[in-house]
C-alpha cells in the first residue's frame, strides 16, 4: 500500500529513542522527511544518522526540550525554513514521574503539566498555520492506556494525559474543515527504557530472573502475553499520518496487545 507520505515533512518530538524514534524511523521508511527533537544532542544526532541510512527524504536533528516554549518555536521554524513545509506532527515527550498521589508534590504536578500537556498546546499553536498552508495535516499525540484505564501508581499520567485527550477532541472539531486530523495513540507496555524503569526490569533480573522471565512477568496480565515492539507503535502512527487515514479524526486508539479491558 502506498501511504502517500513521499515528499511529506514530519516533526517527531522526543525521538532520540523509544517510541518517538520508532515513529520517526517508520515515517522515514515510507518516504517522509523527518525532523526529530529531544534534549540530548549526541543521542539525537546518532539517531538521525541511523534513520538517514534507510530514509529517502532528509533527516534533521534539532535539539529540543519540549518543556521550553522557545525550543518548540525553534524546531517548527527550522523545519519550515529548511524543508519548506510541514504536514505531520507526532507529539511525544518523556513520561511523567511515577508515584501515588501522596508521593508527589506541587512541583512534580507542575512539571507533568508542562511536560505532557502544555508542550502539546504550544506545539499545536505553532504548527497549525503551517498545516493549514499545506492544505491538510496530521496531529498525532502519544498518550498512554492510562486515559482509558487509569494505571495504579501513575497518578500524574492518569490525570494529565486525559487533558491531552480533551484537547485533541476539541481540536479535531475545530480543525476538521482545514483537513487537519487529530488523533491520540495509547501505548500499553512497549519495550523501551521507560517501561524497563517503570516496571523495574533490571531489579527483577538482579533478583535472579532471566531477562526473558522478567519480561514475561511484566506481560502476565496482557492478553497477548508479551510486551509491544516500538515498531508496532511506529506502524500505527504512520498509518494515522497516511492519506488513507484522512477521514479518521478525534480518535484515541490503543496499541496494547489487548491490555485495556474497557469497551471504548
Ligand atoms: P523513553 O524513555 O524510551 O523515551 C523518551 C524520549 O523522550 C527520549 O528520547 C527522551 O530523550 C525524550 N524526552 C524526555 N523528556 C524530554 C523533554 N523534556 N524534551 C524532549 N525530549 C524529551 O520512553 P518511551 O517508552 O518511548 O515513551 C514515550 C512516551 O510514551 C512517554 O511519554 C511515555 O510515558 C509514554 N508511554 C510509554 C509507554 C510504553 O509502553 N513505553 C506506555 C505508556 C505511555
Amino acid at each position: 500500500m502506498d501511504l502517500g507520505l513521499k515528499g511529506k515533512v514530519a516533526i517527531v518530538l522526543a525521538a532520540s529513542k523509544g517510541i518517538g524514534r520508532a515513529c520517526a524511523l517508520e515515517l522515514a521508511r515510507e518516504g517522509a522527511s523527518v525532523v526529530i527533537g529531544s534534549r540530548d544532542q549526541e543521542a539525537l544526532t546518532r539517531t538521525a544518522r541511523e534513520i538517514e541510512a534507510i530514509s529517502q527524504g532528509r533527516v534533521l536533528a534539532v535539539p529540543t526540550d519540549v518543556t521550553r516554549a522557545e525550543d518548540i518555536r525553534n524546531i517548527v521554524a527550522t523545519t519550515v525554513r529548511e524543508l519548506g513545509r510541514l504536514d505531520i506532527v507526532v507529539n511525544n515527550a518523556g513520561g511523567p514521574k511515577p508515584g501515588t498521589f501522596e508521593m508527589l508534590d506541587e512541583e512534580q504536578w507542575v512539571a507533568a503539566f508542562e511536560l505532557n500537556l502544555l508542550s502539546t498546546v504550544r506545539l499545536v499553536r505553532e504548527v497549525v498555520p503551517h498545516l493549514r498552508k499545506a492544505g491538510e495535516g496530521r496531529i498525532i499525540n502519544i498518550v498512554s492506556t492510562s486515559v482509558k484505564q487509569p494505571i495504579d501508581g501513575l497518578v500524574l499520567s492518569n490525570a494529565v494525559r486525559s487533558g491531552v485527550v480533551g484537547l485533541a477532541k476539541t481540536l479535531s472539531v475545530e480543525l476538521a474543515e482545514d483537513n487537519i486530523t487529530v488523533n491520540n495513540v495509547c501505548p500499553g507496555r512497549i519495550l523501551t527504557d521507560r517501561v524497563r524503569q517503570v516496571y523495574r526490569i533490571e531489579e527483577r533480573i538482579s533478583a535472579g530472573m532471566s531477562e526473558e522471565e522478567a519480561l514475561a512477568s511484566v506481560a502476565r496480565d496482557i492478553p497477548m502475553k508479551r510486551l509491544g515492539d516500538p515498531a508496532e507503535m511506529g506502524a500505527m502512527v504512520t498509518f494515522l499520518a497516511s492519506r488513507q487515514a484522512a477521514y479518521i479524526t478525534g480518535t484515541t486508539i490503543q496499541v496494547d496487545g489487548g491490555l485495556v479491558r474497557s469497551l471504548l
